[in-house]
């Protein structure tokens, strides 16, 4: 079995969060990995090796992080760091069981990032669509439309402009 102070000292937290699909920014923000995130919450202290989430409430270190993501007990987290991260610190996991639990880890890996890149590209049409939206609206409003067609652009302008904002923040608090 692997001594925990041993693991941590030679295991990276960010690498953990990064397997798990985790893309933390200059500050360690990034989308939590243990809840569905829309925008930044989790932070990975890279230096005190500890992670906490602002939405979830989740917290901890290296060894919790795995124990919550993969639903393990301490000890069992422990071999799963070692083999996920491709430590080799137990000489007793068997070769074939550590390329194993590697080998599922990158996967889960790669379609979770692949799954983020398609929400990116949603979320991008989304955002075109709706800049050409706001265009329109503004031309409209330019053409000097009576009262209560006004009002009725200038609410809709308002709620789109509201969306491209909120948007905005988000790609700004994250570094992809
Ligand atoms: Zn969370």
């Amino acid at each position: 079995m692997i001594k925990f102070t041993e693991l941590k000292a030679a295991a990276r937290i960010e690498d953990l969060a990064r397997l798990f699909g985790g893309v933390p920014d200059r500050r360690g923000m990034c989308r939590c990995v243990l809840h569905d995130d829309k925008t930044p919450s989790m932070k990975i202290d890279a230096e005190k090796q500890l992670f906490y989430c602002f939405g979830c409430g989740a917290g901890g270190d290296i060894i919790t992080l795995a124990q919550l993501h993969e639903g393990l007990s301490a000890p069992e987290a422990a071999k799963f760091i070692d083999c996920a991260l491709g430590l080799g610190l137990d000489r007793e996991i068997p070769g074939s069981e550590r390329r194993d639990i590697m080998l599922r880890a990158k996967k889960r890996h790669f379609r979770e990032m692949l799954r983020r890149d398609r929400e990116a590209e949603k979320e991008k049409r989304l955002y075109s669509a709706l800049c050409g939206e706001m265009h329109r609206l503004r031309e409209a409003m330019n053409a000097e439309p009576p009262g209560d067609e006004k009002a009725a652009l200038a609410k809709k302008l308002n709620q789109t402009e509201l969306l491209i904002n909120l948007i905005d923040e988000q790609y700004r608090n994250e570094v992809i």
